[in-house]
């Protein structure tokens, strides 16, 4: 609900910010380790976007995956089914770069 709440936020204020009567869509990039179900994510920002210039607007969501850095052998890769083995030498000793990023990455208005 929170991360429905936050996208919505940013979209009204950069969408008043270009003077925008209204919404129509909105460009969101969401790590997968956010978590977030898209059907839900979609019904609570439509919830909520009720009586706001977003209350027509369409969420386009794209989920990044997780990605994780060998602190063995600084490999870089996509993290599997929450697998933290490197794919290279087999450490498990790995650090999360990636798959938590939350970002509004454009909005269309009219
Ligand atoms: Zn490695």
């Amino acid at each position: 609900m929170t991360i429905a709440q936050s996208i919505l936020d940013i979209a009204i204020a950069a969408a008043e910010k270009e003077g925008a009567q209204r919404i129509i869509k909105v460009n969101v990039v969401a790590g997968e380790l956010r978590g977030i179900e898209p059907m839900q994510l979609t019904f609570c920002f439509g919830l909520m976007a009720e009586n706001t210039i977003a209350s027509a607007a369409n969420l386009g969501l794209e989920i990044t995956p997780a990605k994780g850095r060998c602190k063995a052998c600084e490999e870089i890769f996509t993290v599997k089914d929450y697998q933290y083995v490197c794919p290279k030498c087999r450490s498990g000793d790995i650090q999360t770069v990636g798959g938590t990023e939350l970002r509004v990455i454009d909005i269309e208005v009219e």
